[in-house]
């Protein structure tokens, strides 16, 4: 245990505490043992009143300072659809080599000092339904509640957030892009380039699942980007998989640093076996980001969420429920 990395907030707690603590104990001293020899037993000289005093105002500075509930860096996750599928040789391993063959689909929202951040769009809205469907590539789908009902849920609409930012701009990814369109979208160059200008070279690309955010207020990112400025949210460059894919660093104060996979990984055992998709933009340059990624949560200790992996989304805790 390494109490250097626990939040500053912690020693605050502490504090509030022992002045309440200080303030019971001072009214344990008898009052005769106070006032023995004196000369009066006049109130004023009894020095519990003061001690009490300046407890309180220790009290009233430190309660103060304690960051109010609004400003607390919240994670929630949102069941954004479920992918099923025959065949996982497409993602570099064999059907032998894992049994997975139901992906989840989160989206997340990061608050953080009063604002929010939207990170990944899950499955496109129109397929959101009470049964399975299948689409053209034979792709299985069950989204039963779209994203847009869950956030009503936390009285919250597409308007309430501040930031928006997608690992990549692949459907399962950007589903419910167009209705954030207001927001401002944290993207790599790289992505922005392959995603808006060149998307007819990416076949992978459905352009019309963003549209809308083409006069989105816009940064254009070359590598990594400290979203809050305090590096508690940070956007990790990690190309690959498509030309400016990216994934999520999350500095929870309680729970610890989380790192959100995005698509660098889609199933443990590629990451374990450091396997790349048949489909990734470029093989060589995952594999770069893999290396990235790996020395990064060895050096924060971040828990890594690889995001399409359904049996550890659904070990997590859902939306209205968060992360702290
Ligand atoms: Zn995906």
């Amino acid at each position: 245990m390494d109490i250097t990395n626990w939040p500053v907030v912690w020693a605050n707690y502490v504090s509030i505490a022992g002045f309440i603590f200080l303030g019971v104990l001072v009214w344990l001293i008898p009052k005769r043992l106070i006032f023995s020899g004196a000369k009066s037993n006049a109130r004023w000289r009894d020095v519990r009143w003061w001690a009490s005093a300046l407890i309180l105002l220790q009290l009233v500075i430190y309660a103060t300072f304690a960051p109010p509930a609004a400003a607390e860096t919240r994670l929630y996750i949102f069941d954004c659809g479920t992918l099923y599928l025959d065949d996982v040789s497409a993602f570099g391993l064999s059907n032998e080599e894992t049994d997975a063959r139901v992906m989840s689909v989160p989206c997340y929202m990061v608050e953080h000092g009063g604002k929010r951040l939207l990170w990944d769009g899950g499955l496109p809205l129109s397929l959101v339904g009470d049964s399975r469907q299948t689409l053209p590539t034979g792709l299985q789908t069950f989204y039963p509640r779209s994203l847009l009902d869950q956030l009503a849920m936390l009285n919250l609409q597409p308007e309430d957030f501040d930031y928006i930012a997608f690992s990549h701009f692949h459907f399962d990814h950007i589903g419910a892009a167009n209705a954030f369109a207001d927001a401002h979208l944290l993207i790599q160059e790289a992505e922005y380039q392959a995603a808006f200008v060149d998307h007819e070279k990416y076949p992978v690309f459905d352009a019309s699942l963003y549209a809308a955010l083409t006069d989105s207020p816009r940064t254009l990112l070359q590598g990594d980007h400290d979203v809050f400025g305090d590096g508690v949210v940070t956007l990790v460059s990690a190309p690959g998989h498509t030309p400016g894919h990216q994934v999520l660093l999350v500095r929870l104060p309680e729970y610890g640093p989380v790192l959100l996979s995005g698509d660098l990984y889609h199933f443990s055992e590629t990451r374990s076996l450091r396997r790349t998709p048949v489909f990734n933009t470029d093989a060589e340059e995952t594999l770069r980001s893999m290396d990235k990624v790996e020395a990064l949560i060895a050096a924060t200790g971040a828990t890594l969420w690889i995001e399409h992996v359904k049996a550890q989304t659904d070990a997590l805790k859902a939306a209205p429920d968060y992360y702290r």
